[in-house]
């Protein structure tokens, strides 16, 4: 569905990353991901990507919190592959503290990260979009992208702002045949999230499996996790023609917690 289409993922080397890019390799896109990991798992997603696609599969080590390396990546991509038609903001970190203790470096990582990296790459790729009039942009935001809870002050704004920038983005781009979205899911069972498990099954002298069955009890009616191939199918929508119309959404994929 996508044969011919070259599409970059950030944070592809974690779990969520890693199902969006493999959804757009089963699509027959040629896929460029980003993240930092093991060279021999790279490898093996780099390999997987490939036989799943029969195109091209290449990796990037960029550091999102660099604006440097962040063009470097996009550059790569229009170099190797010829052009960035498919842009995936994913990469993402969470720390957790109430904001009167909240560490100011660690509010700087997830701004840079969360945030200001999809400018940065946003603004690299959508020029070459909007001259080809064709290009999908999709951020992965979260349900704090449209909702609070306490202790995630910096995850939350910025969340909340690449909502904003989404929409900002999809104004601007509507009129090149480029639509910018943002999917925000809720509860996904990932190392983002399992850290956060793991400290408060600490904190509650509980286990971890009784920690992410109350998680799911407080805020997700469905009482399951979002599954992160799920979100890589949803990604793909999108970016199929069905999807053209779509553009400056925010999707909540979240068993229903920013329903109630
Ligand atoms: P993950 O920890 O499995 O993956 C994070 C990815 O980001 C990894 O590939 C990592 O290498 C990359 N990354 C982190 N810092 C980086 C940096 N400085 N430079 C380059 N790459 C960097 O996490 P995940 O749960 O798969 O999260 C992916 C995205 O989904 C994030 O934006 C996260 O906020 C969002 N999200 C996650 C959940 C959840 O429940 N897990 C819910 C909503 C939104």
């Amino acid at each position: 569905m996508l044969k011919g289409k070259n599409a970059v993922v950030t944070g592809a080397t974690g779990v969520i990353g890693g199902a969006i890019a493999r959804a757009f390799a089963d699509a027959r896109a040629n896929v460029l991901v980003g993240g930092f990991g093991a060279p021999e798992e790279i490898e093996k997603l780099r390999a997987d990507l490939t036989a799943r696609s029969g195109g091209a599969a290449l990796h990037s080590g960029a550091d999102m919190r660099r604006p440097d390396e962040i063009g470097r990546l996009i550059e790569l991509a229009q170099k190797q592959l010829g052009s960035v038609d498919i842009l995936v903001n994913n990469a993402g970190i969470q720390h957790v503290a109430p904001v009167e203790t909240f560490p100011p470096e660690k509010w700087d990582e997830i701004i840079a990260v969360n945030l200001t990296a999809a400018f940065h790459a946003i603004r690299a790729a959508v020029a070459q979009m909007k001259a080809r009039r064709w290009g999908r942009i999709v951020n992965i935001a979260s349900v704090h992208g449209l909702v609070a809870s306490p202790d995630k002050g910096a995850y939350v704004a910025a969340k909340h702002g690449l909502v904003g920038l989404t929409r900002t983005v999809a104004l601007e781009t509507a009129p090149f045949g480029v639509t910018c979205n943002a999917i925000c899911p809720g509860w996904v069972d990932t190392p983002l999230v399992r850290e956060q498990i793991a400290a408060r099954a600490a904190k509650e002298g509980r286990s971890p499996d009784a920690i992410a069955a109350a998680m799911l009890q407080e805020k997700h009616p469905s009482r399951a996790f979002v599954e992160p191939e799920q979100i890589g199918a949803a990604v793909v929508f999108l970016c199929s023609p069905a999807g053209a119309a779509i553009t400056g959404a925010a999707i909540p994929m979240d068993g229903g917690w920013v329903a109630q």
